[in-house]
């Protein structure tokens, strides 16, 4: 009997990435700002997702594949699949297999297509389950088809090109013997065709351009030859807002599914809605003397008398350990000052006398008159707004609201 174990242990080891939702369940309906039991957390807005699946929809007129690999982008890719399903999207997407079957665990019934590769061992689980997988190398097929031999049953493959991208993917002129191979082989049902463009959010370049045509040039060739697949798709999102001519069957976004910019030269257009926030609390509040070291290594001293306060985030969350970061307290931007430390870090309050501690901080998102994006983020840590995003830590409970 003492090994039985309770409930939230058995969700423990479902799903242990969630813990903090588990145990704090009952609140996640209504809570968010102050009512909320959280120290540090997400709050993702499915509302703004199920918005941008529309806007996608409704921009292009096409089916709409839901990109959700890396957890939905760091959103929860539970509670994101659900609201995408829900908006009307037609497919959705991860990089790896097993996400696709953690999905599929969930319950969540939407066709899905593997991105990247897939071990033959897979190939079986693929058909039991219903997950369509990316295949760009005929010896690897030639595994798959050993492995479901036995089994019957068919593979439902999308045939990966190598327009210009130089990463996965068949070059096009290997393209058609390829296909013609797949279509004579009994265990797999051809499913899709598509390309991914390396630099689609740099709309002054001829690349994208130049993939579009070489892929074009095959689609044709395979519409010629009655070998179209049901499915073709080539864009991401900024292949969305850039390049209208390359929508085929089926539009592939990711990024700004999340209400974020592609890149700088390509921003979203305004009916599309960020949907994360990423939030903490004020945890401690000192009056320092002048001269004191501040945090590991003191990298930063009170010049004066000084009000620093503790917010409970830090690099085990993915906070980056550098200098420069900001936080919104009390509707106002403040400096993160010294080391960034791994469950905390250190705030300037001196323009804030009236903060307390369990005050929220808001790290992403919106805070009375002031604003934090992830672009901002991005900027101070010198990278793109899809490794802010993508990296926040398993740790922080995501809450729907
Ligand atoms: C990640 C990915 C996407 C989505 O790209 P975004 O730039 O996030 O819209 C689409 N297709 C493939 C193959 C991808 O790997």
């Amino acid at each position: 009997d003492q090994m039985k174990m309770s409930p939230c242990e058995e969700l423990y080891l479902k799903q242990p990435c969630n813990l903090a939702s588990m145990l704090f369940q009952e609140y996640t309906d209504s809570m968010s700002g102050e009512s909320s039991p959280y120290t540090s957390w997400l709050e993702i807005n499915l509302n703004a997702i199920k918005n941008n699946v529309r806007q996608f929809k409704r921009l292009t007129n096409k089916a709409v594949m839901a990109v959700l690999k890396a957890n939905a982008y760091g959103h929860g890719v539970t509670g994101v699949a659900q609201a995408v399903a829900e908006a009307g999207a037609e497919w959705c997407a991860v990089a790896r297999f097993e996400e696709a079957l953690s999905l599929r665990k969930k319950g969540i019934t939407l066709p899905i297509l593997v991105l990247g590769y897939t071990q033959p061992d897979c190939a079986v689980e693929a058909i039991k389950h219903n997950i369509s997988l990316a295949v760009f190398d005929p010896s690897i097929v030639q595994l798959y088809l050993e492995k479901i031999q036995q089994q019957g049953g068919k593979l439902k493959v999308h045939v990966k090109i190598d327009t210009g991208m130089g990463r996965l993917g068949v070059f096009p002129q290997d393209a058609f013997e390829f296909m013609t191979w797949l279509y004579r082989q009994p265990g797999i049902e051809v499913e899709g065709l598509f390309t991914h463009f390396a630099r689609a959010d740099e709309p002054a370049l001829t690349t994208t351009p130049r993939q579009i045509e070489h892929f074009k040039s095959l689609v044709s060739r395979l519409e010629a030859e009655h070998l179209r697949p049901r499915w073709v798709h080539a864009c991401n999102s900024a292949g969305v807002f850039n390049y209208p001519e390359a929508y085929y069957d089926m539009v592939r976004p990711g990024i700004s599914l999340y209400g974020l910019n592609p890149s700088a030269e390509t921003q979203i257009p305004s009916e599309f809605l960020p949907a994360l926030s990423w939030k903490t609390r004020l945890v401690s509040i000192k009056n320092y003397p002048p001269g004191y070291g501040i945090s590991y290594s003191h990298i930063y001293t009170t010049s004066a008398n000084e009000r620093i306060g503790a917010i409970a985030i830090g690099y085990a969350d993915n906070y980056r350990r550098q200098n420069g970061n900001i936080a919104l307290i009390g509707g106002k931007r403040v400096n993160v000052v010294g080391r960034v430390c791994m469950d905390q870090s250190m705030v300037q309050l001196d323009a804030l006398p009236d903060a307390r501690v369990g005050d929220e901080v808001v790290l992403i998102g919106r805070q009375g008159e002031a604003y934090l994006s992830a672009d901002e983020i991005a900027s101070i840590w010198q990278t793109a707004n899809y490794e802010v995003v993508a990296n926040l830590a398993d740790r922080l409970p995501r809450i729907y609201v």
